[in-house]
C-alpha cells in the first residue's frame, strides 16, 4: 500500500467550536492507483487531501506513506516527504504569476540541490513537452488559457518525479471539455509513469475515469 489511512479523525478548531471534518476513516491506496474522492462541498474531500499530503495532521487515528507512519516525522522529514514523494495540483492551479511556465517547472527542483542544472533542464523540457505545453514555454501564466495553466501545473507537480500525485478539484474551474482532456492527461501519466494519482471532484462525468471512486459524506466514508 502507498497510502494507508487508520481510523484518522480530523477536527478544527473554529473559535470556541469544534467542527468534525473526518470521522473515522479507514483506507488503502495501492501504488499505481488512479483514485476519485466524491462527495458533496464540505465532506471532507481536501480534508484528506491535506492529510496525506501532509500539508495537515490527523487529530486521530494513523497515516502511514510508503509503510511509514508520517505522525513520527519532524518537520524537515515531512518537508522532505512533500518535496520528493508528494506532488500537488490545485483547483486555482497556484502558479506564481511572475514566472514563465519554464521557471515554474524549474522552480521545485531548484529546491533539490541533489538534481543537476542538466538533468534538471531536461526534466523540465520532458514535462511541459508530456503536457503538450513546449511551444508556451516562455509565456507567464496570465498568457495562457486555464487548461494551460493547470497542465504547468501538472508538469510542475511531476518535475521532481513524486510517487504520489494528490489533485484537489483540479477540473473544478475548467469548462467541461478542458477538464475532462486534464484528467485524460493525468490517466495517460498514471499509465505511462506509474505514478499514483488521488483526486477529488464534483464532476460525475470526469469521475468515471477513475480506477476507484470513494465517496465522501459529512466526513465519512459511504458505502
Ligand atoms: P470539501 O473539500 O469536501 O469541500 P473540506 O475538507 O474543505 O470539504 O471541509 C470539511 C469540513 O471542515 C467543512 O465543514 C469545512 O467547513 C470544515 N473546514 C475545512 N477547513 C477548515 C478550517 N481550516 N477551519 C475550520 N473548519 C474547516
Ligand atoms: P485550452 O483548451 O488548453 O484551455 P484554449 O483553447 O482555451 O486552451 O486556448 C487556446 C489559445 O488561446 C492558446 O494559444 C492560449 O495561449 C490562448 N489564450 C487563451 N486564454 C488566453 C488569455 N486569457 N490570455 C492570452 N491568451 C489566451
Amino acid at each position: 500500500m502507498i497510502v494507508e489511512a487508520q481510523a484518522v479523525g480530523k477536527e478544527y478548531a473554529l473559535g470556541k467550536q469544534t467542527v468534525t471534518a473526518l470521522r473515522n476513516i479507514s483506507l488503502s491506496i495501492h501504488k499505481g492507483e488512479f483514485m476519485a474522492l466524491a462527495g458533496p462541498s464540505g465532506s471532507g474531500k481536501s480534508t484528506l487531501l491535506n492529510l496525506i499530503g501532509c500539508i495537515d495532521t490527523p487529530t486521530t487515528g494513523t497515516i502511514l506513506i510508503g509503510g511509514q507512519n508520517i505522525s513520527g516525522k519532524t518537520p524537515d522529514e515531512l518537508a522532505d516527504l512533500r518535496l520528493n514523494t508528494l506532488g500537488f495540483v490545485f483547483q486555482t492551479f497556484n502558479l506564481l504569476p511572475v514566472l514563465s511556465a519554464w521557471e515554474n517547472v524549474e522552480y521545485p527542483l531548484l529546491q533539490q540541490p541533489k538534481v543537476a542544472k542538466k538533468t534538471r533542464q531536461e526534466r523540465v523540457q520532458h514535462y511541459l513537452k508530456v503536457v503538450g505545453l513546449e511551444p508556451y514555454a516562455h509565456h507567464r501564466p496570465n498568457e495562457l488559457s486555464g487548461g494551460q495553466r493547470q497542465r504547468v501545473a501538472i508538469a510542475r507537480a511531476l518535475a521532481t518525479r513524486p510517487s504520489i500525485v494528490l489533485a484537489d478539484e483540479p477540473t473544478a474551474n475548467l469548462d467541461h471539455k478542458t477538464g475532462e482532456g486534464i484528467l485524460r492527461l493525468m490517466k495517460d501519466l498514471n499509465q505511462e509513469e506509474g505514478t499514483t494519482f488521488i483526486f477529488s471532484t464534483h464532476d460525475a462525468r470526469v469521475m468515471e475515469m477513475a480506477d476507484r471512486v470513494i465517496e465522501l459524506a459529512d466526513g465519512q466514508i459511504m458505502e
